[in-house]
């Protein structure tokens, strides 16, 4: 069996009889016990998996199976799952159990898939290399000295490592396309609101999106195309209709056949290293497909940082004052009064990047402040869409770093925050835009794989994955994997 196989080679191996959907669920389930030390699982679901797997070859044999059934899933610790924890990497939810599924989890569950685990994250989805889960740090399959990156790193880096061949994330300000593109996967963050959000904790409301990671964009499609769709649950959940993502799970995604135009933003390549190479031989190689390639400005590139972490710190103080001690999840022993209660309960509850973010957030929205950092912060993010906006008149798509450099020592940006935050710079400005992005391999510099981010206008998935598979087609970077046991 080989556990680097697209969940399409898996949905053909079970349809043909070569194994059962309970064979492939115990294979995958022996990986991630056999690299159990990548810490990439917060939990295993193994009871409920070999159930659902049962079930799942019952709906094979009558001939009923759609391109999921009885393929092994794993969803970031971030989705609630009925029944299963959902710690969100944190210490506050440690124990909590949620009474109902995020729609993705209901959607993805009633599509077949057999879920094995939740994945290890950055705590509430903050941080970007992993180091911030209450759970410990998780190891990149390529260099165990190295971060996976984050938020989503564990579902990155259990792809990457062949322990599962498919799992959700969620990406605020890069935390699938930063994490995909460390680990050498790919992985696509679509349009705010082609997934709906209900059922997933709230970082930063504005900006959260749900999304896959995976081997290649085919699989991407698939996944993506039955977890999308209007919600009513979710009020930001878009009614935006998509006959190609409706049916590209059945009938395949295809190469995209027209000479799209491609614009490479100037301030995403002038400082860039390593990587910019990788990336222009990236970019020629859609060129000799019959792209377009342009120069193109996104001038206010430099302002995403500071807006981003203003504004995402601002909604994430808000959306976490309901872990209160009282309502759900952890609570100090002994508090002294109501005010103990809650100080203690979010003080020995969250980590440190929690609280930051918090304080900073608080700080924004306070009396007085407001306008100086919020209001201001708004303004950047608007004038950050308009540049997309503009370049979105001009060309298709566009071409640019997914990171500045491949992933960075474990330990080396923990004491610098601002530090950390500048790993964001690529990926930041399309969340503020709402935009759909994806990373994809394109490379390795010192054995270490480089992404490429392709960013489209509101709703062009179809022309992300399209050129994605052009891409795939002709390259085998997305073929490359790390020696793992
Ligand atoms: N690294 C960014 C942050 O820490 C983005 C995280 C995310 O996308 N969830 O906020």
């Amino acid at each position: 069996m080989n556990e680097f196989a697209s969940i399409g080679e898996l949905a053909r191996g079970l349809r043909r009889g070569d194994y059962s959907s309970v064979e492939l669920v115990r294979h995958y389930l022996a990986r991630i016990q056999n690299n159990a030390s990548l810490n990439t699982f917060i939990s295993v679901t193994e009871d409920e998996a070999l159930i659902a797997a049962a079930k799942a070859d019952q709906t094979l044999q009558r001939g009923k199976a759609g391109p999921l059934t009885g393929i092994p899933l794993a969803h970031k610790d971030i989705f609630c799952t009925q029944g299963i924890a959902t710690t969100c990497g944190s210490r506050i939810l440690e124990n909590w159990i949620a009474p109902y599924d995020a729609t993705v989890v209901a959607r993805l569950a009633s599509a077949g898939a057999v879920l094995l685990g939740k994945t290890n994250m950055d705590e509430f989805a903050m941080g970007s290399s992993n180091e911030n889960s209450y759970f410990g740090a998780v190891l990149n399959p390529w260099d165990n000295s190295r971060v996976p990156g984050g938020s989503s790193g564990g579902s990155a880096a259990a792809v990457a490592a062949g322990l599962i061949p498919i799992a959700t994330g969620t990406d605020t300000g890069g935390s699938i396309r930063q994490p995909a593109a460390f680990c050498g996967v790919s992985g696509i963050k679509p349009t705010y609101g082609r997934v709906s959000r209900y059922g997933m904790a709230a970082f930063a409301s504005s900006l959260d999106q749900a999304g896959v990671i995976g081997h290649d964009a085919q699989d991407l499609a698939v996944v993506l195309s039955l977890m999308s769709g209007l919600d009513p649950r979710d009020s930001t959940s878009s009614d935006h209709v998509d006959s190609w993502l409706e049916s590209v799970a059945e009938s395949g995604l295809q190469p995209i056949d027209e000479g799209l135009s491609i614009g490479l933003p100037g301030e995403y390549f002038k400082d860039l290293g390593e990587g910019a190479t990788l990336l222009e031989a990236a970019a020629k190689e859609l060129e000799s497909a019959g792209c377009r390639l342009t120069e193109i400005s996104l001038p206010h590139t430099d302002a995403a940082i500071p807006a981003y972490y203003i504004i995402a710190g601002a909604e994430a103080s808000t959306n976490l004052s309901r872990y209160d001690g009282v309502h759900f999840g952890y609570r100090c022993e002994n508090p002294k009064s109501l005010q103990d209660l809650y100080q203690r309960s979010r003080s020995e509850g969250f980590g440190t990047e929690v609280k930051r973010r918090i304080l900073t957030g608080t700080y924004a929205l306070s009396v007085g402040y407001f306008d100086a950092y919020y209001l201001k912060a708004q303004k950047l993010r608007r004038l950050i869409q308009q540049d997309f906006l503009a370049a979105f008149e001009q060309v298709d798509l566009i071409i640019a770093p997914t990171t500045p450099g491949v992933a960075f020592h474990t330990g080396d940006l923990t004491g610098d925050p601002v530090a950390m935050y500048q790993q964001d710079i690529f990926t930041i400005p399309a969340s503020l835009a709402g935009l759909p992005a994806l990373s994809l391999p394109c490379g390795f510099s010192n054995g270490l794989p480089i992404g490429m981010q392709l960013i489209g206008a509101h709703f062009s998935e179809r022309q992300l994955l399209e050129t994605s598979a052009l891409y795939q087609q002709r390259t085998d970077w997305h073929q490359h994997h790390p020696e793992v046991a």
